[in-house]
């Protein structure tokens, strides 16, 4: 179709939401969180634009938009760690326990 020659739907940043939130599934460079809108072009003068339902990620070194969900969860892996080695663990029966207990509910001894 002519059409699709002289215009085409575009995908365009709208708005950063958080700058390097994950890495691309494509280049591996760091890609933001973005809101984003569709731009309609004909004759590549933009005739009407709409905003995306949801967040999408944005890579500025390879300009792909992918969605959160696919992005690899090298982010939320570090915290996982993170969260792991901050767990305290009993001196008594050396079960792990919530950080902010003060008392062990498996053996009941002070943390
Ligand atoms: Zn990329
Ligand atoms: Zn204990």
């Amino acid at each position: 179709m002519f059409f699709f020659f002289v215009g085409g739907l575009e995908q365009q940043v709208r708005r950063l939401l958080k700058s390097g939130a994950a890495r691309c599934i494509n280049c591996n460079s760091p890609a933001d969180l973005v809101d984003y809108e569709k731009v309609l072009k004909l004759f590549f003068v933009p005739v009407w634009r709409w905003p995306g339902k949801e967040p999408l990620m944005h890579c500025n070194n390879c300009k792909l938009f992918f969605p959160q969900s696919l992005s690899p969860p090298s982010f939320s892996d570090q915290s996982t760690s993170a969260t792991l080695l901050r767990a305290l663990r009993c001196r008594s029966c050396n079960k792990v326990v919530e950080p902010d207990f003060s008392f062990c509910p498996y053996c009941g001894s002070s943390l």
